[in-house]
């Protein structure tokens, strides 16, 4: 078969296990009519991936007089694949089985998420105890979920930590993958567009429609940081004044807290910058138990995300937000009323209805969310650029990401509008490359 023609069929591929696994079970025909392709199609490649023991018979449906129509559906045990996220004090792993479905989570202590040779250590333990009984080679690919402030580094970290694991890895931001995670989860609409507010260091947006992200222009990924709370606030880097992290970042609540007297100590605050992502959890978590000085400082913060939320998404019509972040899931009451306040109210009073949650996925579903992108990057069968991107002299492969036509081409870059050639990590984020 041609190059081309195996792009094709891989695609067809990726889009029958995109239906399959929507629909929980389906019938052939009923692929081949909203595929809009053939039934010679459809049998074709379904004989192939029923070959590779990615879907399976699951019986047939109800007769409607003629031949009743056998149902597929996809063998959820056929592959797995490890999201990784690297937090500022550990290390997060998650196993999602082919459904997306989480399997197994673990997390293991990180001293320095700087040190390279400490994050790849880390990563190399949590793999040992993840699946011991499958073992971390079996698994399909590892995601990365990429730290907001390493983001413009992230081919090379990702090359970094992952050169001596045998498994293909890809990697994208924190806030395109808190958004798949929470997809993928059932938090998020199948259809239409959804803004996922992803909270750690920085505040990080990513929104998705029917399931896929919109990615941001090249070089950069979505945040909020910079949008304007205030006109007469603090002068900002930016050169604008008042923006959303002089209120709501980590830093700024983790400062104010400190700032005020007694309250760090009662707290247990270390103040240190590793410390910095379980400081602001515990501020959240005695907002959350009624601390009155904890209280004021995160609700004011919490205020300040939903005006931000609110510039952003009204302007796009969006009215659907998924919040996401340790420190706003540890106090999703606390933040669900803030936002009811800010946020809500002011979609009803023009007359629309807005629903915002906050993730359940704990800690957060920046770990699912980088495993089902290496799900759907690495699982299609006839991944011609394996061999592709070695071929190309090259063991970066991002331009593979969407040569491979797996489901990732179809959910990233195809559907996204994004080019199929050229540098696909300048153009959203993304990064992929061979073990
Ligand atoms: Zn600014």
């Amino acid at each position: 078969m041609s190059t081309t023609g195996e792009r094709r069929a891989s695609a067809t591929d990726a889009a029958i296990l995109e239906i399959v696994r929507r629909r929980s079970q389906t019938s052939r025909v009923e692929i081949s009519r909203e595929l809009g392709v053939t039934p010679a199609t459809v049998t074709y490649a379904v004989k192939r991936l029923l070959a590779e023991g990615l879907l399976v018979e699951s019986g047939f449906a109800r007769s409607n007089g003629g031949k009743r129509a056998s149902l597929l559906r996809l063998n959820d045990q056929a592959r797995w694949a490890i999201g990784c996220t690297i937090d500022a004090d550990r290390l997060s792993l998650a196993a999602v089985d082919l459904t997306g479905a989480l399997q197994a989570r673990i997390a293991v202590p990180l001293e320095a998420p700087s040190d390279r040779g400490a994050v790849r250590e880390a990563l190399h333990r949590a793999l040992s105890t993840l699946r011991p009984e499958a073992g971390a080679h079996a698994a399909t690919g590892i995601g990365v979920a990429l730290p907001h402030d390493l983001t413009a580094d992230g081919p090379a970290l990702l090359r970094e930590i992952t050169r001596d694991l045998n498994i293909p890895s890809i990697s994208a931001n924190e806030p395109a993958c808190a958004a798949l995670g929470s997809f993928w989860s059932g938090e998020q609409p199948e259809s239409g567009l959804c803004a996922t507010v992803h909270m750690e260091a920085g505040i990080g947006l990513s929104i998705l429609q029917d399931g896929r992200p919109l990615q941001p222009g090249p070089g950069s990924s979505a945040t909020l940081d910079h949008v304007g709370i205030d006109p007469s606030g603090p002068p900002c880097e930016c050169g604008g004044h008042g923006c959303l992290h002089q209120y709501a970042s980590a830093r700024a609540l983790v400062d104010r807290a400190a700032a005020r007297d007694g309250l760090g100590e009662e707290l247990e605050l270390r103040l240190t910058p590793s410390s910095l992502s379980s400081d602001v959890v515990l501020l959240a978590l005695a907002a959350a138990h009624g601390e009155p000085r904890a209280r004021e400082i995160f609700t004011a913060a919490a205020a300040a995300v939903a005006q931000a939320v609110w510039a952003a998404t009204s302007a796009l019509g969006i009215r659907t937000v998924v919040l996401s972040g340790p420190a706003l899931q540890a106090a999703p009451v606390l933040v669900g009323e803030v936002m009811a306040e800010h946020y809500t109210a002011r979609a009803r009073n023009l007359g629309t209805e807005a629903t915002v949650t906050v993730s359940q996925v704990q800690p957060h579903p920046c770990a699912v969310g980088a495993a089902v992108l290496a799900l759907q990057t690495f699982v299609s069968p006839g991944l011609a650029s394996r061999g592709g991107s070695t071929s190309q002299g090259g063991r970066t492969a991002q331009g593979g990401l969407a040569a491979q036509g797996g489901f990732a081409a179809q959910s990233f870059a195809a559907q996204s509008g994004l080019a199929v050639q050229g540098d696909l990590t300048a153009q959203c984020g993304v990064a992929s490359h061979e073990a």
